[in-house]
């Protein structure tokens, strides 16, 4: 199998279309682009063993590879719009390709995303590396630099789900939330909705506790915390405290969004998208560190997310 027929084969399903002047096959795509609209671009790499369990199927690591980049965009506010895929593999496994691509393709067409370009080499370890490219009103996008003192914390949706599972499948059990660690599902549609309402936000993929920490450095404020206002599924309430938050807080790959809005903004948006859940969990404050409250009362627990290196 040429490198060649292999992209014929399995990445050739999105062809030139209204905007898309170039699509796969030539030495770059072109796309047209919006006028009064920013190009928002991101990148996720997710390496074979690291970025998912070796027996993850090959259609959830296609999706996974797509979601983790729509995730990105969406944290901007971005509408995402096509994507390239660097593929490297140790061989050419056909049924793995094509689940691969049957994962990849299918979340692209649910977001209306195409595939319009990549590279295809031999590497000793599957790595997959996507790039994401989306739009945004001009001046719009939706940053980690904008929290303000008194600004309510929210996330979109439960917490510590995949981290969870990540620790059962990595134990040797069977997990219930293996879904939530496979098939993440980017929160697109809230990230477009949250313009004009959030001051502030990033997407939760190292931990919320280190990635609300990147909200609080960048915007130069802290915050508190009501640990028991973070959404997470029922089985995470079984688990001891320091079990329980290390899941929530330091666990990540949760691909939920963390932003903050002002009381009335936070009002304004339930009232105008009731459909779109979001939890407060917290509030900024104008002086810098995280303090942490269950039940009321203050508690101390290390808060360090993902770290490669
Ligand atoms: P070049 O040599 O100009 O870099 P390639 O031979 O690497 O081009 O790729 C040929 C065409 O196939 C290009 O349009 C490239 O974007 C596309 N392509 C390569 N790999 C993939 C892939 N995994 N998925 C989608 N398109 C791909
Ligand atoms: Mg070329």
């Amino acid at each position: 199998m040429s490198e060649f027929s292999l992209i014929a084969r399995h990445f050739c399903r999105h062809p030139a279309a209204a905007d898309i002047a170039i699509s796969v096959g030539d030495d770059c795509a072109v796309v047209d682009a919006p006028i009064g609209q920013q190009i928002v671009i991101c990148t996720d790499t997710m390496v074979a063993n690291r970025h998912y369990p070796m027996d993850t199927p090959a259609r959830a690591i296609g999706h996974k590879a797509v979601a983790v980049n729509l995730s990105d965009l969406s944290a901007m506010g971005a509408t995402p719009h096509s994507i390239t895929l660097a593929l490297s593999l140790p061989s050419y496994d056909e049924a793995w390709v094509a689940d691969f691509a049957d994962g990849l393709y299918a979340i692209c067409d649910h977001y209306g995303v195409k595939l319009i370009g990549g590279d295809t080499t031999y590497a000793p370890t599957t790595t997959i590396s996507v790039t994401a490219m989306g739009f945004v009103p001009a001046g719009c996008a939706i940053t980690r630099t904008g929290a303000k003192p008194d600004d309510i914390i929210c996330v979109s949706g439960k917490i510590g789900s995949a981290a969870f599972a990540l620790f059962e499948v990595l134990s040797g059990q069977a997990s219930p939330l293996r879904t939530t660690l496979d098939y993440p599902e980017p929160q697109v549609a809230l990230g477009q909705a949250l313009h004009g309402y959030a001051n502030s936000m990033i997407d939760i993929s190292d931990g919320l506790g280190q990635d609300l920490g990147h909200i609080l450095s960048g915007s130069g404020v802290g915050a508190k915390l009501y640990l028991d206002n973070i959404p997470c599924d029922d089985s995470l309430n079984q688990l001891p405290f320091a079990q329980k938050y290390q899941h929530i807080l330091n666990g990540g790959d949760d691909y939920q969004l963390c932003f903050t809005m002002n009381q009335e903004k936070f009002a304004q948006f339930q009232a105008d998208f009731p459909d779109l859940s979001i939890h407060a969990i917290g509030e900024i404050t104008a002086d810098s560190g995280v303090q942490l409250f269950e039940h009321g009362q203050a508690v101390a627990f290390d808060i360090k997310g993902f770290e490669h290196f």
